[in-house]
């Protein structure tokens, strides 16, 4: 596979939550800031600097690259605990409520499966971090999740090929999306119900 086919892990997260969001970002490179994304960089600027520690015999790395060559998937973990056997305990950092439809399980499942590969040991569960409760929540690794990984790398992957932009989803997502602005779902779904149902854009004599 070629560099260039190596998907980010952090696209995963964001197709889980919204295809149009995913392409926004990974296809039209648009980036806006919400309430949230501002939180994110003041909770990742404390895990965003490679570097580790030992700390009671859990050896503790910040700004982990990692890739998996089998998946094409590439990223960086915020923090990648390793167990005094060796085995990696993927630590994710979020500042905004529980995402819906897996998306922080997911990337984090992602970050599981490179780091077995990348070290050989297997790796049954990770945590997610959310910094507003200061509580880790355990996310295990079951082969559905695993699957929902493969899947959506895929997913990902003919997304960037085709440079499509999906429509907008316009619903609870949508208000705590920091792209909705650029976005604009409710309207452009407006517009779309409009003239479907007025036949705006058929040419006279077209069947
Ligand atoms: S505003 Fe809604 S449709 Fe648009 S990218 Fe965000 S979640 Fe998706």
């Amino acid at each position: 596979m070629e560099l260039d086919d190596y998907v980010l892990i952090s696209a995963l997260q964001h197709h889980a939550y919204c295809p149009r969001q995913c392409a926004l970002i990974h296809v039209e490179q648009t980036f806006d800031e919400n309430l949230y994304t501002l939180r994110g960089h003041r909770v990742h600027e404390t895990v965003n600097i490679p570097e580790y520690e030992l700390i009671e015999g859990v050896r503790v790395e910040r700004a982990l690259p990692l890739w998996s060559h089998r998946l094409g998937l590439t990223g960086i973990a915020d923090v990648v605990e390793f167990y005094v056997d060796g085995t990696p305990y993927p630590v994710e950092y979020k500042s905004g409520p529980r995402k819906p439809r897996e998306a922080d399980e997911l990337q984090l499942c992602a970050q599981a499966i490179c780091l077995e590969e990348m070290t050989g040991h297997s790796v049954p569960t990770g945590a997610i971090f959310h910094h507003a409760s200061r509580r880790r929540r355990e996310v295990q690794f079951g082969d559905k999740l695993r699957s929902l990984v493969v899947k959506t790398t895929q997913q990902v992957r003919s997304l960037l090929a085709t440079a499509q932009l999906p429509p907008p989803v316009a619903d609870e997502r949508c208000p705590d999306c920091s792209l909705i602005e650029t976005c604009m779902p409710y309207a452009i779904t407006a517009f779309t119900r409009v003239s479907q149902a007025n036949d705006l854009f058929r040419i006279e004599g077209d069947a």
